[in-house]
């Protein structure tokens, strides 16, 4: 008895995070997502790891 209800709880898990993984996708950790595309600046096109200005000044949202 105490297996079923194991097994029911399981069960209850993964169909909530398949649930919350179709919903939310953008809630997911950074590793299962799709490989995204760093932020670059629209003015310079530069890369802006680690910080949202750049030196021209523009700023990424
Ligand atoms: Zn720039």
């Amino acid at each position: 008895m105490l297996f079923k209800i194991i097994l029911v709880f399981l069960g209850l898990m993964v169909l909530v995070a398949l649930i919350g993984r179709a919903l939310f996708p953008s809630a997911l950790p950074r590793v299962m997502r799709k490989r995204t595309t760093p932020p670059v600046c629209a003015k310079c096109g530069r890369y802006l790891i680690g910080r949202k200005t750049c030196d021209c000044g523009d700023k990424t949202k």
